[in-house]
């Protein structure tokens, strides 16, 4: 199962890289636990132009997604792995900026994901907020649904049925 991060699984401050900042949304480790119960792999696909923009570093991305993990493991969830895109076209580190096959709407996380691990793709599908999400998961040939707030819990056991 693919969930978007920022606006999905937690609230979208814009830039976020510190645990300070995070805030779960409702639901959202209740609804990666189900996955897991499930017998889904739980993967998390992120754009993070923050880092091409100069706003923080791939360092900050995987310290905030370790901290993630201690959080799920608290609940009894986890995920498998998370795939972030660190670039952008607009970016002011040249390292960075460039337009990736990765970056969504591009399906290029989704992609490598379902090319390293063994994945029932008629079973998955991928969680977001918004229209890149959707297009990205279609360009890998999965299905998707938009979230638009509320309990994610909810919202993912209503699919899962
Ligand atoms: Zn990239």
């Amino acid at each position: 199962m693919f969930f978007d991060r920022d606006g999905t699984l937690n609230r979208d401050v814009g830039y976020l890289h510190r645990p300070e900042e995070f805030q779960w949304l409702q639901g959202a480790k209740a609804a990666i636990r189900l996955c897991n119960e499930a017998g889904y792999f739980v993967f998390v696909v992120t754009n993070q132009a923050g880092v091409a923009r100069g706003y923080y570093q791939e360092s900050d991305v995987d310290a905030l997604h370790a901290w993630m993990r201690q959080e799920l493991a608290r609940e009894g969830a986890h995920v498998d792995a998370f795939e972030y895109c660190p670039h952008h076209i607009d970016g002011v580190r040249p390292e960075y900026r460039r337009a990736c096959r990765r970056r969504k709407p591009r399906p290029g996380m989704v992609l490598d994901l379902l090319a390293r691990w063994p994945v029932d793709k008629q079973a998955s599908f991928l969680i977001g907020n918004t229209q890149g999400d959707m297009d990205a998961a279609a360009g890998a040939g999965i299905r998707s649904y938009l979230y638009e707030g509320g309990d994610l819990a909810a919202f993912v056991a209503a699919r899962l049925a």
